[in-house]
């Protein structure tokens, strides 16, 4: 047995005396009488009767030793600002504004949305409510007043904290406006609004409700606000899934499970060591910002970046391709975090970029959220020079699900496949309709997990048992497990491949395709940038594919005859590899791809508009012109 091996079969065989040790990794103020409670399942109750606290392990346990080293490394290319917090400023800040919100009247159990550009003062919003025991709810800054409006509505607010505006490619976003059009809209009312006002954009005050935050901050210089020992099982926030398959669910998360699953993926997943630095390129807006920019990185004694812009533009705002290795150099980072989506952009700008700066500091690019296709996962594996870490996992884990822990053992990894079950997780695949476990090398069904579920993940729907229950545990027959709703694989050395989700099957007279698997041979074609496959209601063949490609050249988008030339030899490409029959009846050429803020692809809403449906829930949509390019398209065929 390998190292891992090992690790992974202790985890899963004995879990309550592995999660016993890794729970060593954190402070504890009470330690727990019991590791776990699984006696209702699906619910999984972890280190009960302890008491601890995320901001402590975070910030005030650093202080001793590393008090004056940086923890927040805040850069915008937005603003051009640049500026790095200590532990013991964070430490300060954390508590004045833990101080401002305890004015505003939260306490304990008081849920506080966070609605934010990519600031420090969101992550100090975020750390003080995890100081005080209240939940926060941090709803991702690009969203419009509609998204926001039905999230202060669920979370119902005590007090939202935001500012003036956020910036994206230079251009200034008022957000006041955006929240008080959905407080308008909200059947619920919060009682305050705590306002950062970065002077981009002027502010209309409501007496009464709206404060400035620096008002509030400065009558709290000195203040001291202690953590409130929380019980491990308390609640830590809620936040929503990226609505790629529907409308958004509340994932309500734990205080003592989610602080020892971040330190064990620390150490084991991620092997980042206390005085480096991380930088994950999300946004605090998503559970990766959660996990892997405020608390994993802060509970591990690691510096982390927080960046505030597009991965192509300078410090000086000048167009900037290199502006990420840019900042692993000057940060020494060794540690990073990104998504496919992001190394698809910067596919597009000069390689070289890749190689103007020293990286040796770096000892792994761990990507996540989408799948990573072959040809990116080489293309920057071999510009970068570092291992590139596919990362598989969900809102409601929390913490990776499928990787390679690095930190136990180095194992290699394959192109195409995100690695193994990391420990804790006792992962399955089922048959979708019978339910049936699949055991054989390369049967395709369902990802699932068994219960009970480890630390740090989804404790349930925030206010909705029964929709945690029917929705993730009830949909394959005969089984209570836990579904992840995406199609895998495991290969012979147990190797998990993640094929897409489950409502993105086609079936082509009467073969079952997944688009996947025909975008994965698309992008292997020199010219293809990005691709999505949907399947389409065609009489004939009950459904058919269909191609969308943003080319990297774009002269097939405005060039008829381009389009031609390259339609057939991507058609060609997919024949030749997949067979005749997952050829796409169209491949369509468009500058952009509708994708969700978080960046995953919208196939839903693109097949609906293929077949001239209502593509329901687009309250997540980034740019709605993609959209709109593809329903021209599809109506002048
Ligand atoms: P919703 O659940 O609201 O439809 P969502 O599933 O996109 O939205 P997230 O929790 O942000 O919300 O995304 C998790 C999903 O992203 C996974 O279930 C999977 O489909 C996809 N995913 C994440 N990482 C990977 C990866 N490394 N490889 C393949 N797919 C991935
Ligand atoms: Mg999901």
């Amino acid at each position: 047995m390998s190292r891992y091996e090992e690790f992974y079969r202790q985890s899963v065989d004995a879990p309550e005396a592995f999660w016993a040790e890794q729970a060593k990794l954190i402070d504890w103020q009470t330690p727990a009488e019991q590791i776990l409670d699984a006696s209702q399942p699906p619910f999984a109750r972890w280190f009960v009767g302890g008491t601890t606290n995320l901001c402590h392990n975070a910030v005030d346990r650093h202080l001793a030793a590393r008090g004056d080293q940086p923890a927040l490394i805040f850069v915008s290319t937005e603003t051009g600002a640049e500026k790095i917090y200590s532990f013991k400023e964070l430490h300060a800040e954390v508590q004045r504004t833990a101080a401002s919100l305890m004015e505003l009247g939260v306490g304990k159990g008081d849920r506080v949305l966070i609605y934010m550009p990519m600031i420090p003062e969101a992550a100090f919003a975020m750390l003080a409510c995890a100081r005080i025991g209240a939940i926060h709810c941090v709803v991702f800054g690009g969203f419009a007043s509609g998204s926001l409006a039905t999230r202060i509505e669920d979370a119902e607010p005590k007090v939202v904290v935001s500012a003036d505006a956020g910036s994206r490619g230079g251009k200034v976003i008022a957000y006041k406006p955006l929240l008080d059009e959905a407080i308008r809209l909200s059947k619920y009312k919060p009682a305050a609004v705590l306002l950062t006002d970065r002077g981009l954009a002027p502010m209309d005050l409501t007496a009464g409700r709206d404060h400035v935050a620096s008002e509030l901050r400065r009558k709290h210089l000195d203040a001291e606000v202690p953590c409130a020992w929380l019980a491990s099982t308390d609640i830590s926030y809620t936040i929503y899934t990226s609505g790629t398959t529907g409308k958004p669910k509340g994932v309500q998360r734990d205080v003592g499970g989610y602080a020892v699953a971040l330190a064990a993926s620390m150490k084991h997943i991620f092997d980042g060591r206390p005085g480096e630095t991380y930088f994950s390129t999300s946004d605090i807006g998503w559970v990766v910002g959660h996990s892997y920019i405020v608390y994993g990185p802060l509970i591990a004694g690691m510096a982390t970046i927080m960046y505030e812009g597009l991965p192509t533009q300078g410090i000086d705002r000048q167009p900037d391709g290199g502006i990420w290795w840019r900042l692993v150099e000057k940060y020494k980072v060794t540690v990073m975090f990104s998504a496919p989506t992001a190394v698809r952009v910067l596919k597009k700008q000069d390689p070289a970029l890749l190689k103007k700066y020293d990286l040796s500091s770096l000892r792994a690019l761990f990507l996540a959220g989408e799948p990573l296709d072959e040809p990116t996962a080489r293309w920057i594996s071999e510009g970068l020079g570092v291992p590139i870490i596919d990362n598989y996992w969900q809102t409601e884990s929390g913490w990776p699900m499928i990787t390679i822990a690095n930190g136990v053992e180095a194992k290699p990894s394959k192109f195409g496949s995100p690695g193994v079950p990391m420990y804790g997780y006792r992962i399955k695949i089922l048959h979708e309709s019978t339910g049936e476990e699949l055991t054989a090398p390369n049967e395709k069904g369902v990802v699932v997990v068994e219960g009970p579920t480890p630390p740090g993940f989804m404790q349930t729907v925030w206010k909705d048992d029964a929709r945690f229950v029917n929705t993730y545990w009830k949909s394959v027959p005969g089984k209570m497990v836990y579904s992840t709703f995406d199609w895998g694989i495991r290969d012979e050395d147990g190797y998990f491949y993640i094929l897409g989700r489950t409502d993105d099957v086609i079936n082509v007279a009467g073969h079952r395709l997944g688009t996947r698997e025909i975008e994965e041979s698309i992008s292997g074609h020199a010219n293809v940038a990005e691709v999505a496959v949907v399947g389409v209601a065609d009489a004939l063949k009950g459904q058919v594919a269909m191609a969308f490609v943003v080319p990297k050249d774009g002269i097939a988008v405005t060039d008829a005859d381009a389009a031609l030339k390259l339609e057939g030899e991507i058609m060609k490409v997919v024949a030749d590899q997949l067979g005749a029959l997952a050829r796409p009846a169209r491949v369509r050429f468009v500058s952009g791809l509708p994708k969700t803020r978080s960046g995953k692809l919208l196939r839903r809403a693109i097949q609906a508009v293929c077949e001239q449906r209502d593509p329901g829930d687009l309250t997540t949509i980034d740019d709605p012109a993609t959209l709109q390019q593809i329903r021209q398209l599809v109506s002048s065929a």
